[in-house]
């Protein structure tokens, strides 16, 4: 079980890796934006950009995703049900929490949940 001291310098990663995310999905929205105004309005530019658009599209709804993961992550430290697994209601090691701090499970249960989700 991760002690107060731990929670704290966890909560300090999630804070930084929240803000880092918030930018960037910020500074891709901007240059999308910015290609969309672009000069080229013939079809075929049109496409190059719409694929550039689909491939940052991408990238900024997996960092939309962890950013949910980061705010629930978040509101558990709040609540005091951090690093504990939502599964089984067993501690998550500290390990794991410090390799990814919004987990939301033990390894065990992640392991389930993986196969589940295929
Ligand atoms: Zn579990």
């Amino acid at each position: 079980m991760a002690n107060a001291k731990q929670i704290e310098e966890l909560k300090e990663a999630l804070v930084v890796r929240k803000a880092l995310i918030t930018k960037n999905i910020e500074g891709s929205r901007e240059s999308i934006d910015s290609l969309k105004n672009s000069e080229c309005k013939d079809d075929y530019d049109f496409a190059e950009v719409s694929s550039d658009s689909f491939k940052e599209g991408i990238i900024a709804n997996q960092q939309i995703k962890e950013l949910k993961e980061i705010e629930d992550a978040l509101k558990r430290i709040e609540k005091g049900k951090y690093g504990i697994c939502e599964m089984c209601d067993e501690s998550i090691a500290i390990g794991r929490l410090r390799a990814k701090p919004f987990a939301k499970f033990c390894t065990p249960c992640r392991e389930i949940y993986e196969v589940e989700q295929q």
